[in-house]
Order: C-alpha cells, then structure tokens, then sequence
C-alpha cells in the first residue's frame, strides 16, 4: 500500500456462478463484507447471473430470425428468475422499489425484442443493447441484496463510467474518459463509506449501449481497478485460482499460488477462461497485483498474479486449449514466397479484422491459424487471388505456459513423447519464449492435455503449486 492513496481500495469482480442464485448473491456479500473488517473499501463489479447473457443471445437471434414468441418466452424465464431470487432476497419497501426496477428493465427488454423482429434485422449494436440486460439486471439486484444485508451500498450503471469506442460487441475502452468518469461518479461513493455496485462488460459509446466481448466483465475490473489506481483487483470465481489445466477436463489439476502477469496473459489469450485476455494490461500497466479466488470456497488463498514471480523448479505453470480454429494453408503456386508476398497475405486477414493466432511457414507455403468464421469465405476468396487456398476447421490450439521453459533443454521432446499418440497439426514457440503451442484435431484435446498435465505435474514444486489439495482429495 506503501504511498498510493487508494492502496486500501480492492475492487472484487464476481463472474456469474458468484450471482447465479440467492445463496450465492449472500456469499458475495459475505465475502464483501470480510473484506470492509480488513479496513479495505470494495468496488464491486458483477457479471450477469450464471447462463443468462446466452440465453439473451438466443433471444435476440431468435428476434432476428422473427421468431418472436421464443424471443419473448426466453425474457420472460429470464424475468421470473430474476423477480425469485429477488423476492428471496430482500423485502418491504426495498422489494417492492427492486420490483419495479426490474419490470422496467424486462419491460424495455421486451419492447427491444418486439422491435428487432419487427425490423427483422439484428444489428451489433441492437445485440449489444439485448445483451447489457444481463449486466444491468444483476448489478441492480446486488446493490439491493447488499443493501438489504447491512453493506450500505449504491448501484452505479457502468454505462455512465465504462466510455468506449463504437465497436460494438468488443468495444475498447477509452482511459482518459473512464478516469474522469471514475473521478465524479465512483470516487465520491467510495470516500462517503459506501459500496459501489456495478454491473460488468457492458460501457457505452456517446450514450449508445456497447460491450467488452464474452467474459468481459474481468476486463470492466481491471479497468476500474487500473483508472482506480486500486490497491488490488480480486476476480472471484467458482474454482479455487488459476489451475495447471482447466478442472473440468483433467480432476488432478492442482492451483498455481503465483503467476507472472506475462504467464496469465498468455493463458488466457490461448483459451483459459478462468480470466479474459485483456484483464491483466490495466493491471500490468500500473503494478496492481490481481488475485484469483473463489467464492465457493472464500478461505482458499487463490492465485496472486505479479510482476516478479518466485522461480519455479517445473518448466510450466499450465497447460490452456483453445477449441473451434481453422487451419489455412495458403500455398504460393507461383512466386515461391517471393518478396511480398508474406505481406500481401496479412493484409488480407487485416482488411477483413481478422486476428491470426499461429503461423508457420515453409518454402513454398504459409499455415495460419484463425478462430473467426464469419469472416473466412471472404479472407479466402481474397487469398485464392494469389495463392491456392485450403482450410480446415474444428482444430484446437494446446498451449503450454512457463517462464521457467527458458533455458530448459529436453522440453520438446518431452511435450511430444507425452502425445506421441496424437495427431499434431503445427508447432510453435511463441516469440515470447514463455509458451509451446500446437495444434490437434478437436476431438484430441482431453486426452493430450491429459497426458500431458501426467508427464508435467506428476511432482509439482511446492512453492509454486498447492499440493496439499491433491493430496487431500487423493487421500479422500
Ligand atoms: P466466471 O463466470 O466466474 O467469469 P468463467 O466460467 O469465465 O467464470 O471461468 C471459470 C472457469 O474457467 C472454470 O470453471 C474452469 O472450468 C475454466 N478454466 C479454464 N482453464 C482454467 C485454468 N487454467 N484454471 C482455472 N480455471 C480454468
Ligand atoms: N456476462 C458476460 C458473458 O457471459 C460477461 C462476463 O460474464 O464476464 O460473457
Ligand atoms: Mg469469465
């Protein structure tokens, strides 16, 4: 806290399984309020509840498609969900003003459905307005929980503070404007003794709805925590930290207690949704640490990411997989990669704001990969014009992370004998020389990230990894 005014400022994101009900919402405040004991004072920013942006998603399709009665079927679940954990939450007067709020919202929501259908045509910019519903009805219904639950708290719509470009359903955010935003809007709350309650990844562009892109709620926290100049930033979640592979596909996966900001970062851009790949810039860019923890199981230490981590006897610190890419081989039939050429063949993908996330090449012909369809038939109508053109999709990116590969020799080897088994498409080692990446059939990605996590995380270094879990449930 050594000399920065807002040290005792944290600013705890909960992603939607922390708000996906009742009993959840009341943890949340729990935990909020262990925190205040600490003399900390917390800005809150919330997700949708658990499932609720996809079912707005489909919604808005279903409008698009004119297919208003699910449009509006859809809403109404959603409506009596929210009204149920509502009820079950607070009471009197303060039920009866959350009410009103949310039949407002779901109200608007309808009208917006109707209108979409009515136009038959569902605009980025109309899917973003669709979508912020999820957002704004959380963030409105927290505020009131805590409130109802002794935080004194006061929900500010992050429309007003989130300021971004027209991007809309990726919206960037524009710091200076944010800052000031914070400055009027955020700061004063904070310095009253109160709770800031906002809602996640929506922001808005001249007073029109926008959003961060899926998961972008980790990114609302990192730019409130990074314009804050906060002390630290806490992304609560329902697994106990960043983990050597994702949970859900390998059960042995042991927490990692310390990160580099570099090693987070390369994990999520290739496919741990654990954080969104953009969190950690604000973060970085200031030095606040983040921490991630769970609020299904509050005492657990979680992970701390920082500049400077402890060395760590083992070369990785995780394993993360990127599923749905497509392969594109373009082969240079005439000019032999001549001069140019390469160049010619990025300007394509850039025109079309395509992103590439591996390349390799050859003599004659470059491979890259992309996670985009929509985008594709175009980018290879284009490609076809100077070059023979192929691709292939359903490929999933495996991406070995560790500062401490560097200067390790072996590794390859080692990565490639564990999944000798396994079809491998193309093989890269990041410029950044913190992570080995290629490429499998996605039917493949279990099994290799199995096999891997065996031959990597058998005896895991105690000072990185938590390895008394795992010999807990091992032993249980
Ligand atoms: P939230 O709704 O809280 O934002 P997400 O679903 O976006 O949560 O992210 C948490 C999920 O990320 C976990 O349930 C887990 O399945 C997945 N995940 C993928 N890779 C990892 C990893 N390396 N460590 C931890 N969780 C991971
Ligand atoms: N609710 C949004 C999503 O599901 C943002 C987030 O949860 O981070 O993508
Ligand atoms: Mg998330």
């Amino acid at each position: 806290m050594s000399g920065n005014p807002r040290g005792h400022v944290v600013v705890m994101k909960f992603g939607g399984t922390s708000v996906e009900d009742s009993a959840a919402i009341l943890r949340t405040a729990s935990i909020v309020r262990g925190r205040m004991r600490k003399g900390l004072c917390p800005v809150i920013v919330v997700s949708a509840m658990a499932k609720v942006t996809d079912t707005l998603l489909a919604a808005a399709a279903a409008s698009g498609r004119n297919d208003r009665e699910e449009a509006l079927r859809l809403s109404d679940m959603l409506r009596t969900r929210h009204l149920t954990v509502a009820r079950e939450l607070v009471s009197g007067d303060r039920l009866t003003t959350l009410q009103i709020n949310l039949h407002h919202d779901f109200d608007a929501l309808d009208e917006l459905l109707r209108g979409i259908t009515a136009v038959g045509e569902l605009t980025e910019r109309t899917s973003d307005n669709v979508v912020s519903f999820g957002e704004r009805l959380s963030s409105v219904m927290v505020a009131g929980a805590f409130a109802e639950h002794g935080l004194q708290s006061t929900h500010v719509d992050a429309r007003t503070v989130i300021l971004t470009d027209a991007h809309y359903g990726k919206a960037a955010p524009n710091e200076s404007a944010i800052e000031a935003a914070l400055s009027t809007c955020v700061v004063p709350l904070i310095e009253s003794g109160s709770v800031p309650v906002l809602g996640g990844f929506i922001g808005s562009c001249n007073g029109i709805t926008t959003t961060l892109g899926r998961g972008g709620s980790d990114y609302t926290a990192a730019i409130i925590g990074g314009g804050l100049h906060a002390g630290a930033i806490e992304i609560w979640t329902d697994v106990d930290g960043i983990m050597t592979t994702d949970p859900r596909i390998c059960g042995d996966a042991l927490r990692v207690k310390t990160i580099s900001f570099e090693e987070a970062a390369e994990l999520a851009y290739f496919g741990a949704k654990v954080l969104h790949p953009a969190t950690i810039l604000p973060a970085v860019q200031k030095n606040i640490p983040v921490w991630v923890l769970n609020s299904r199981n509050a005492e657990n230490e979680g992970t701390k990411i920082v500049a400077m981590p402890p060395p760590c006897a083992s070369p990785f610190k995780s394993i993360a997989a990127k599923k749905r890419l497509t392969i594109i081989d373009i082969v240079a039939s005439r000019m032999l990669l001549a001069h140019g050429f390469l160049k010619k063949v990025f300007d394509i993908f850039d025109k079309h704001q395509c992103a590439i996330d591996m390349v390799s090449t050859s003599e004659v012909s470059i491979s890259v990969t992309v996670d985009s369809r929509e985008t594709l038939p175009a980018i290879c109508e284009e490609l076809s014009c100077i070059a023979d053109v192929k691709y292939e999709s359903s490929k999933a990116l495996i991406c070995l992370v560790g500062e401490d590969i560097r200067g390790q020799s072996g590794i390859a080897g080692k990565v490639f004998s564990a999944i000798s088994h396994i079809n491998i498409r193309m093989i890269s080692q990041g410029a950044s020389e913190i992570n080995m990446s290629f490429m499998v059939n996605e039917e493949d990605v279990d099994e290799a990230i199995r096999s891997l996590h065996n031959t990597f995380f058998t005896s895991p270094d105690p000072a990185v990894f938590d390895v008394e879990v795992s010999t807990v449930a091992s032993n249980g």
